[in-house]
Parts: C-alpha cells; sequence; structure tokens
C-alpha cells in the first residue's frame, strides 16, 4: 500500500459469536446498533483500522467533505442539530461517527486492528469460520460491511513502483510531507480530486494535474448554519426531520434524470457550463475542461472553487496520457518530461473487483471472487450470494447511488439483515441461502433496467461497470423503491436448513 501504514494494537476476540461484522464504518455501526437494538447482543465487529470511520477515518486529505447535505447523509436513527454546515467535511462527519459509536453502547463488542484474513463456510456446523490477524472466530452470520471504496486503486503507469519522489494515495494521505513549495502532481480529476486541487494549489509552487476525462462539475450550493438555525433545529420538533425530509426529496426527484430520461440532464448541464465559463477566460482551458458524456454517466460533482484553482497561474492541467514515470519526472504520451516532488494519485477505489470477495469461501469451497468472476458481479437484493449461507452484505452488489444518500441504502440494507437474523431464530433456522433462480431474476430485472440508464448510453466509461460492461455498482431505481423490497426478510427466496439438523454446540471444534 502506497502511503502511511496504520498500526494498531491486536485485541483479544471470543471463540464463536453469532454475528461477525466486517468494518466499522456507516455501515458496520449501523449493523451493530441494530442488532443490539433487536435484541441480539452476541456479535462482534472487526476493523483493521484504529477506529470507528471507514472511508470517513481514511480519507483525510485537504479539503476532504461530503457532496451530500448531512441533513440526509447521517443515521435517520441519529440526527446531528449541530452541522455547522450544509455539507459537512470530513472531519466533522468522522466526530459524528465517534460520537455515535461512543453513545450507542456497542463499542465494547467492537475490536480495532483486526484484519479478515481468510473466511470459509463450514458446511457439517453452519458456521463460518474466519480467521484474522487476531486469531480465528467462528460466526453463524457473517456481515461484511467493508465496503466498495475501501481499498484503493493505482493507475497502470510503467514506472510507478520505483518512482522516487514522495507518492502516496489520497486516501492515504501522508500527513508527514510538507507541499509547501514543492512542485506536485495529482493524477486524476474525479470526487476527490476536484476536492484536493483546490485545497492545495495555494500552497505548493507548482501543480500538475492530470486528466483523463473532463468531468461534471456543477455549483456547490454549500453554507454555514446559522447559529439562530442551529438552535431551532435543536428546538422545535420535528423541524430538522422535516428538512432531511425535503432534501430526500428534491434528491429522489432527480431519479429519471439517471433511469428514463437523461435528455432532462441537458438542463442541468448549462448550470455546468456556466460554472465553468466564470472561472475560465482562456478558450484553450475551457475547451480542456468540457465534459464529451452525458451529465450523469459518471459522478455529478459539485465545487465552486475547482475551476478557479485549474485557472490560477501555478496550476497546469495536462490533458496528453501518462506514458510513463522516470525516477523523479513525469513523462506524457507526446514526450514531455515534467519533474514532481511529489504524487499524488487519486485515482479511485477498486470498486467492482472487492479484494474480500477473494477472501471469502462458500459453500462449494469456491471463492466469491471466483463465482463472481464465473457469473459476474451479483447477489440478491444486493445482500445475499448463492452458495454463501449465512454471508450478508451492507452495501453489496448494485447498491450504489448517484444521486443520493448511501447511509439511506444502509439502514435499508441493515434492516434486511437484522429481519433475517430475526426470522432465522423465530423459525429455528441454522442457514439461509438465497436460491439461485431469485438471484438470476433479480439480476436480470436490474441489467433490463440498466440498458435505458445515462449510465449505460451516456458514452463514458465509469468505475460503475465490470470489466464485461455491466453496471454492477449502482441501484437503478429510487431509493424508496429498494427500502420497500428490503423492508422484510423475504425467507421465500431463500433455501433454509433447521437448527435441528446441525451438531450439538458442545460438539463443534
Ligand atoms: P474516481 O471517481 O474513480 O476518480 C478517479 C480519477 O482518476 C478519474 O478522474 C480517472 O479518470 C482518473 N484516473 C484513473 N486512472 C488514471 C490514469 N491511469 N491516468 C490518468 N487518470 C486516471 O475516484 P475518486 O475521486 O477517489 O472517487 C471515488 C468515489 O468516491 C466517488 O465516485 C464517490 O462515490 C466517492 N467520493 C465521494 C466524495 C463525497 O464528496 N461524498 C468525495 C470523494 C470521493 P477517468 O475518469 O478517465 O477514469
Amino acid at each position: 500500500m502506497i502511503g502511511p501504514e496504520t498500526v494498531a494494537e491486536p485485541a483479544a476476540l471470543p471463540r464463536q459469536v453469532a454475528v461477525l461484522i466486517i468494518g466499522a464504518g456507516f455501515a458496520g455501526l449501523a449493523s451493530a446498533i441494530k442488532l443490539a437494538a433487536s435484541g441480539e447482543q452476541d456479535f462482534l465487529c472487526v476493523d483493521r483500522g484504529p477506529e470507528v470511520g471507514g472511508t470517513w477515518r481514511d480519507n483525510t486529505y485537504p479539503g476532504a467533505a461530503c457532496d451530500v447535505p448531512s441533513q440526509l447523509y447521517s443515521f435517520s436513527f441519529a440526527l446531528n442539530p449541530d452541522w455547522t454546515r450544509s455539507f459537512s467535511t470530513q472531519p466533522e462527519i468522522q466526530d459524528y461517527l465517534r460520537e455515535v459509536a461512543r453513545d450507542s453502547g456497542v463499542t465494547d463488542r467492537f475490536r480495532f486492528g483486526v484484519e479478515v484474513l481468510a473466511a470459509s463456510w463450514d458446511s457439517e456446523c453452519a458456521l463460518w469460520r474466519v480467521e484474522t490477524s487476531a486469531g480465528p472466530v467462528a460466526a453463524n452470520l457473517l456481515v461484511s460491511a467493508a465496503g466498495a471504496l475501501s481499498e484503493p486503486k493505482l493507475p497502470e503507469v510503467p514506472g510507478l513502483e520505483d518512482f522516487g519522489a514522495a507518492v502516496f494515495h489520497s486516501a492515504r494521505w501522508d500527513h508527514g510531507q510538507s507541499l509547501a513549495g514543492k512542485r506536485v502532481a495529482v493524477i486524476g480529476t474525479g470526487a476527490s480530486a476536484i476536492q484536493i486541487v483546490p485545497a492545495i494549489a495555494g500552497q505548493v509552487a507548482q501543480l500538475q494535474v492530470y486528466q483523463r476525462t473532463a468531468p461534471w462539475v456543477l455549483p456547490r450550493h454549500d453554507r454555514e448554519y446559522r447559529r439562530l438555525e442551529r438552535s431551532a433545529m435543536r428546538r422545535v420538533p420535528g423541524l430538522q426531520r422535516l428538512l432531511r425530509n425535503l432534501v430526500y426529496l428534491g434528491r429522489e426527484a432527480t431519479v429519471p434524470m439517471f433511469i428514463a430520461a437523461p435528455k432532462l440532464a441537458s438542463l442541468v448541464s448549462r448550470s455546468a457550463t456556466a460554472n465553468i465559463n466564470r472561472a475560465i477566460a482562456d478558450p484553450v482551458l475551457r475547451e480542456k475542461v468540457r465534459p464529451h458524456f452525458a451529465l450523469g454517466c459518471k459522478r455529478v460533482l459539485i465545487s465552486n472553487d475547482w475551476y478557479p484553482a485549474l485557472a490560477r497561474d501555478n496550476v497546469e492541467l495536462i490533458t496528453e496520457p501518462i506514458s510513463h514515470l522516470t525516477r523523479d519526472t513525469i513523462v506524457t504520451a507526446d514526450s514531455t518530461a515534467r519533474e514532481v516532488d511529489v504524487l499524488i494519485v487519486a485515482t479511485g477505489f477498486q470498486a467492482t473487483e472487492q479484494p474480500i470477495a477473494d477472501l471469502i469461501k462458500g459453500r462449494d469451497g469456491q471463492t466469491l471472487g471466483q463465482a463472481w468472476s464465473e457469473r459476474g458481479v451479483q447477489g440478491y437484493k444486493g445482500a445475499t450470494v448463492h452458495g454463501f449461507p449465512n454471508l450478508f452484505f451492507v452495501v453489496g452488489p448494485n447498491t450504489g447511488l448517484g444521486h443520493s444518500s448511501m447511509v439511506y441504502m444502509i439502514e435499508s440494507q441493515v434492516a434486511y439483515l437484522v429481519d433475517a437474523w430475526r426470522q432465522m431464530r423465530r423459525h429455528g433456522l441454522a442457514t439461509v441461502e438465497p436460491l439461485a433462480a431469485a438471484e438470476q431474476a433479480w439480476n436480470a430485472d436490474l441489467q433490463r433496467r440498466m440498458r435505458r440508464t445515462v449510465w449505460s448510453t451516456g458514452g463514458c466509461r465509469s468505475w460503475y461497470l465490470d470489466a464485461h460492461g455491466r453496471n454492477v455498482a449502482l441501484w437503478p431505481r429510487t431509493t424508496y423503491k429498494f427500502r420497500r423490497l428490503t423492508s422484510s426478510f423475504d425467507l421465500g427466496a431463500y433455501r433454509s436448513t433447521a437448527l435441528a439438523d446441525r451438531p450439538e454446540p458442545a460438539s463443534i471444534p
């Protein structure tokens, strides 16, 4: 991994738990809190990092902030009247998560600095046998809340391995590395880069920004909350929930633009063009930043300072592809070599080919990674996978969003998982596994819906698509529909076995 390492104390683990959760970000924290609220106290949540937060703990780059309003990008069961602005910064979101964790009373069952190394399904005992860096744990239910944006993706650029200058990924920011007065390069112009570049442009001597695809960037309607507003949110019953619902409805109203009528996007794209024209006078630079695909095909970005940063004298936007790196230079396809002191790689995450899939071995001894390379990355309701009993995903296949809050989707998935466990206990079930037919039908319907969306027709290549061009990342309907479809666990779509058929706990090795 490029970037500073996280060192955490090893922690003692119980031998066996009812539910093992991997990951302590929004998804893992919500799973733990809701399992506890349902009456299940026998769970463990492990995370390889030093504390809760997941992606919000790891992404500490300058300028890191959320592009979904905090009123919605927060748990429905832990509203926060103290948000200082409409779109919160990373430190504020991380503080929020710490506070929710502290108040939840579940963190005694969290173990940090513990990495999952392998997980195998033991059919005879109907258990997951999980190897971790702190020893083995057995669990009836395994919940992967590891997140799709947790493993940095490095660009395939010859010479990166041996590059002599300092290099780090945006999600592994090296805070020990001063950028002041240095020649800095940023590869990428995605959601992370457009926040980093304006935040560092003023302190570096020279900033090279390597762009492969010009993104759509809309104005960011962000502002600080006044003291009176915050006080009203705290004191006026229902006010904050009303505000949250309004934000939610506003976001849901944009769904047709993505899934059914991409032409609607042309109205929005005018605001993006005005955003460019306001900040950039140079016609050559204007042309370089003009996107060449339909708005919405890739994540729509929001920023008021991205274009002004590119227009600065000490910033150069380079659209020539990178050919290779030498000891301390970046060489582009036109043979221009530019020297750099620090290289920041803002090239995203291994989102569709999640590395955790290679660690999980299912009923037939096949890893999830192997299963997915054969049939494509897919699951049933984004939560479960045929061949992998008692495995649940939170933020599984096709549950991502391009328009609204992932926290809403996470809460839907957690409700489904908690109801599954409740029903398993009520009916005395040892295992549940989605039927192959249910999984196939679910995915056939998803992929049929995908065909009309801007993600398929918009003329771009995004991280939403797998190697075969299938969109395995996004949910192609409203989030409300997803919530309805996952509001209760549909046992009828599952093959189950009874607890009575499992060996007595005493005989479990
Ligand atoms: P990203 O959206 O995947 O962007 C990666 C960037 O790197 C793209 O511009 C990509 O170009 C470029 N790139 C990749 N390989 C390259 C190469 N070899 N040469 C030149 N350029 C290369 O990654 P990200 O910006 O880290 O964001 C990932 C996701 O994180 C977002 O989509 C979003 O879901 C989330 N995020 C959210 C926020 C927030 O505010 N909530 C903030 C940051 C991130 P191409 O476009 O040509 O592929």
